[in-house]
């Protein structure tokens, strides 16, 4: 990690955990060190009854599954469902990680074309699925890295047009709007419907590394077959269960930072930018001139955002108030387009 006073390059919550949630986390730690010199409860009891509470729509404990973060999730996913001779789609720009643990995983990592600024519409998605005949649907809702929200619609329509699994992931979800729908609604009578949370973005956990998803309790079973034996340490458990005990305070900044996402939307195209919609914790810019000078004299003013490999676009994180105006007075300092001054 490069030191630089504002990181605004991969997402993360930037505000601290509040210190009264941090001192009940510690006094968690500390009972739980003292079985340490056992190994862990290995189907995580106690953790899946508080994430199944967390997210609600009725879902049970046995629908849920937990891992050292989402990428765990994914990787183990497609150790169980992917694999050689097997084949997942994806619908590009989205998650650098999904193709990266479909190659690690043997799995043969298959795109489609997205429709304008990004979207999905349920037409292309039974489209891509009708030629190429995907084992696994990978979409991402919000998407990363541009924002795009996904309509239940096109999960439906993919849903239907497969018979292989349909994995959305909903790192984001908590930062869209109170009244967009989850896919974890379509649950019901899915049981190749797989929908994976985290605990990293909204919950500004990502250190700790815990990500799970909910789905039919069979799916569970599948992953108990490709997990590690204890892949969940005690530690883990202990920290994730006194965090979920404070999710409302825990959660208490996710309106402040889709405020300054908001922000962001409407201040980008008054430098001269154009933005996609994005109902996540950062926002895709483009019609950058130089991306890579942008990039860097950003970074002289100890500001990082992310190179996305998308021409003459750039992403970047919403912070707190303080860290979102920095950035967009330092880009305005730029001048036009991101114009590096002589
Ligand atoms: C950040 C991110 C994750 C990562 O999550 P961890 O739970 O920290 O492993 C998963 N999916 C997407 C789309 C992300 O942007």
């Amino acid at each position: 990690m490069l030191p630089v006073r504002y990181a605004l390059n991969v997402n993360e919550n930037t505000h601290p955990i509040p210190e009264d949630v941090a001192r009940d986390i510690v006094e968690s730690l500390a009972r739980a060190v003292l079985t340490i010199n056992r190994y862990p409860d290995r189907e995580f009891t106690a953790l899946r009854e508080s994430l199944a509470t967390y997210l609600g729509h009725g879902i049970s404990p046995d629908q849920v599954w937990a891992a050292n973060g989402s990428n765990e999730i994914i990787q183990q996913t497609l150790q169980a469902f992917g694999g050689p001779g097997r084949s997942v789609l994806g619908f590009p720009p989205t998650y650098s990680m999904h193709p990266i643990l479909a190659a690690g995983t043997g799995t043969k990592w298959l795109t489609a074309e997205r429709d304008a600024d990004y979207t999905i519409s349920p037409e292309t998605a039974v489209a891509a699925i009708r030629a190429q005949r995907p084992d696994i649907v990978f979409f991402c809702a919000p998407n990363n890295p541009t924002g795009t929200p996904l309509p239940l619609a096109t999960i439906e329509a993919a849903y239907d047009e497969t018979d292989g699994i349909v994995f959305v992931d909903e790192a984001y979800a908590e930062f869209s709007p109170t009244d967009a729908p989850s896919a974890l609604t379509l649950l019901p009578g899915r049981e190749r419907l797989l929908v994976s949370r985290t605990m990293s973005k909204a919950f500004a956990f990502a250190g700790a590394r815990l990500g799970y998803l909910a789905a039919d309790p069979a799916v569970s079973d599948a992953l108990r077959l490709v997990r590690l034996p204890y892949h969940l340490s005690a530690l883990t458990q202990a920290a994730a269960l006194a965090a979920l005990a404070h999710a409302p305070e825990m959660l208490a900044m996710v309106d402040d930072i889709a405020g300054q996402r908001d922000r962001l939307l409407r201040e980008l195209p008054a430098l001269g930018y154009r933005v996609f919609d994005s109902q996540a914790n950062f926002v895709l810019f483009d019609g950058v001139d130089d991306t890579a000078a942008t990039f860097r004299a950003l970074l002289e003013r100890d500001i990082l955002i992310r190179d996305v490999g998308i021409p003459g676009a750039l992403r970047v994180t919403a912070g707190t108030a303080e860290e979102t105006g920095f950035f967009l007075e330092s880009l305005a300092e730029l001048g036009a387009r991101g114009a590096v001054k002589a």
